[in-house]
């Protein structure tokens, strides 16, 4: 059965734990607070959308573990279609170990487990689902070669989200999707610039342009976002997000690149910059609650909007 938007991607576990400080290299300490997120850049970006309304559908890798069949069963009761969600024998499930130290500093060790086996055979297998969405979502915390083979098979819109950034890459990756989504650090590593304001995010695009994307969109935090396009009659556009009391940014760029892909699959007639306007309406929204997934909004917050 097709599906308006596929995201090709992701799915971690987060096991966050809270403490007064960091431990050292070898010490053991008490933290006071620990809990278990759904996360990873593919499954939160498919959420977001799913909130939202959309019609969605994941292609991803969980492990064999415990937490396997627990992702999958949180993806289905966001409505989101699981069929190509596999199971990778032998393997444990994507996960990110996270200390948060009470001045707010935290420290990270990633395994991406099952994740790293999502292959392009995955992609191929899932032809009909990626060639008939009408937008196809995919970031790099999965095989490169896969996301270069979905976007190969996708004939609709394709939203890459160049995270986390490569130093090296193959031109490809820049020329195949139809808008290449960065935030400032990633359209550093990406450009070799320093990209830290409005002003220099739309210099990184000019760049990111001139070396084949056919349009990128970076998003500014609280700034909100810069987009261009290689269609030499459209305007480089800077875009504002609301102005919100933000109390978590984590997974701001998920609930961005979710929201724009739900705009692009529902609203035929909708110009980037309403998308872009719309996207940002609702990443500010979540950055007013704790968590990443639990912090997207569902549909009434574009009610007035689209
Ligand atoms: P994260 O890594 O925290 O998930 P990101 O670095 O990928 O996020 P950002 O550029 O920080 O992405 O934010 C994405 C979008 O979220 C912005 O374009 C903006 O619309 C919204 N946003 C983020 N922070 C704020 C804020 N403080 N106020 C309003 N909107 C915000």
């Amino acid at each position: 059965m097709s599906k308006k938007i596929v995201v090709v991607g992701s799915c971690m576990i987060d096991f966050v734990s809270y403490a007064p400080r960091l431990p050292e290299a070898g010490e053991t300490i008490h933290g006071h607070k620990f809990v278990t997120n759904f996360g990873g850049k593919g499954a939160n970006q498919c959420v977001a959308a799913a909130k939202l309304g959309g019609d969605v559908a994941l292609v991803a890798r969980v492990g064999d573990d415990v937490w396997g069949p627990k992702y999958i069963n949180n993806l289905k009761n966001e409505q989101i279609d699981t069929q190509n969600v596999r199971i990778t024998e032998n393997s444990s499930s994507g996960i990110a170990q996270i200390i948060v130290a009470d001045s707010g500093i935290n420290q990270i060790v990633i395994v991406a487990g099952a994740n790293l086996s999502l292959s392009p055979k995955d992609v191929l297998d899932s032809q009909p689902l990626i060639s008939l969405a009408k937008v196809l979502v995919l970031q790099l915390e999965t095989p490169v070669e896969t996301a270069i083979e979905a976007l190969k098979l996708c004939k609709g819109i394709s939203i890459l989200n160049g995270a986390p950034a490569l130093a090296q890459y193959n031109l490809e990756l820049l020329k195949l999707p139809s808008i290449f989504c960065v935030n400032e650090s990633e359209a550093s590593v990406f450009t070799g610039l320093p990209v830290n304001n409005v002003c220099e995010a739309e210099i990184a695009a000019k760049l990111l342009i001139s070396k084949g994307c056919q349009s990128v969109l970076i998003t500014v935090g609280a700034e909100g976002a810069v987009y261009l396009s290689n269609d030499p009659s459209k305007k480089l556009l800077h875009v504002d997000s609301p102005k919100v009391k933000s109390i978590d940014t984590t997974g701001a760029g998920d609930a961005f690149i979710g929201a724009l892909a739900f705009c692009l699959a529902n609203y035929d007639h909708i110009s980037m910059e309403n998308a872009i306007k719309a996207a940002c309406i609702v990443a500010a929204d979540s950055v007013t609650r704790l968590g990443t997934q639990i912090s997207f909004p569902g549909p009434e917050i574009l009610q007035n909007v689209l």
